[in-house]
């Protein structure tokens, strides 16, 4: 069998990818700090190590107890307007948990890494569809750690041989299609989540942030990809890291607004969602999607979701039937 290290599998992404993975027959090892992961999130069929990748003792115990053949890391911090307040927490659990992670891969020879990257990592577009060619100039601490560790990667792989594929996701949405897994951060600066607690009443209202952007409503487009797609391409990953070294979008390909987003929730309640009308957020580009034929051709990958119905309808079985 193949055994899978999932570092920050009790995460939102992480954990709906430790299930994928348990579900195709893999061994899986989920390592987590528990700051914002949910143990209830993890699969009880995988092994949960309570570790940090600050704590190299403890990085190296579990590869000593465990074998594994393959880590896919989603240990990072990720609030965007924090990064900007307090980089040094971000260069350092991000960057630095990363090459501690690294060295111990190397001693333990396990040379296969799958990443969590992310469209912060181009920041400003200056086209759209945006490919994995589009020039990459993050405008936050956030998108730079991410931009760091892909580079780090390349020179770890031209050195050492690492084999590697960075996922840089685009909006990440909605829940597991049964209800079991879902999204829970604390504090909760999603757009999905946000709305659906301005429809429960949980909060007052959403504030559209910007109404006057150069898109079809005014307000800001974004790709949002569900997360069991999102799940499904991290095992693709993993069998393709190697044969395929670089970095790969995730996306749908198709740009939502933040007025579609509160409409599609609107039907899959049936409720109306207070809308509080805000200025622009800084660093919100107008525009922001996928051109996401590299996932198809490398891995081989086609999001099921499409229908940005479809993926709110997730969100919002969870919203009103959350375990955690
Ligand atoms: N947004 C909004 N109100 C909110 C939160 C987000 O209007 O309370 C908008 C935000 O400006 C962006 C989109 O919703 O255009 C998605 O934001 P989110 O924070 O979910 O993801 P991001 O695209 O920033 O990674």
């Amino acid at each position: 069998m193949t055994n899978i290290l999932v570092m920050g599998g009790a995460g939102y992404i992480g954990s709906h990818t430790v299930r994928h993975l348990l579900d195709r027959g893999y061994g899986v090892v989920v390592a987590d700090n528990l700051i914002y992961g949910h143990r209830e999130a993890v699969d009880e069929r995988a092994e949960f190590v309570h570790a940090d990748l600050l704590d190299k003792y403890s990085l190296e115990k579990l590869f000593q107890n465990n074998h594994i053949d393959a880590v896919i890391h989603f240990a990072a911090f990720a609030y965007v307007g924090e990064s900007v307040s307090e980089p040094e927490k971000y260069y350092f659990n991000n960057v630095v948990g990363t090459i501690n992670l690294l060295n111990v891969m190397q001693m333990h020879k396990v040379g296969k890494i799958v990443f969590s990257s992310t469209c912060a990592t181009y920041g400003e577009p200056q086209y759209t569809p945006i490919d994995e060619s589009h020039p990459q100039c993050p405008i936050n601490p956030y998108g730079r750690t991410k931009l760091m560790i892909e580079q780090i990667f390349a020179d770890y792989e031209r050195a050492y041989g690492l084999q590697h594929i960075a996922l840089r996701y685009f909006n990440a949405a909605g829940c597991s299609s049964d209800g079991k897994l879902g999204e829970s951060h604390s504090p909760e600066t999603h757009l999905i989540p946000l709305v659906l607690k301005a429809i429960t009443g949980e909060r007052k209202n959403i504030k559209i942030f910007g109404t006057d952007y150069d898109t079809p409503d005014g307000t800001c487009i974004r790709d949002y990809i569900h997360v069991e797609d999102l799940a499904q391409a991290h095992r693709l990953a993993v069998e393709k890291a190697g044969v395929y070294n670089g970095c790969i979008n995730l996306g749908t390909g198709i740009g939502t607004s933040v007025k579609e987003i509160i409409s599609a929730a609107e039907e899959v309640s049936g409720k109306k969602c207070p809308v509080e009308y805000a200025p622009r957020r800084a660093g919100d580009p107008a525009k922001l999607f996928a051109d996401n034929r590299r996932a198809k051709e490398i891995l081989g990958w086609t999001p099921a979701y499409t229908d940005i119905r479809d993926i709110v309808k997730t969100a919002w079985n969870w919203e009103i039937n959350r375990k955690y």
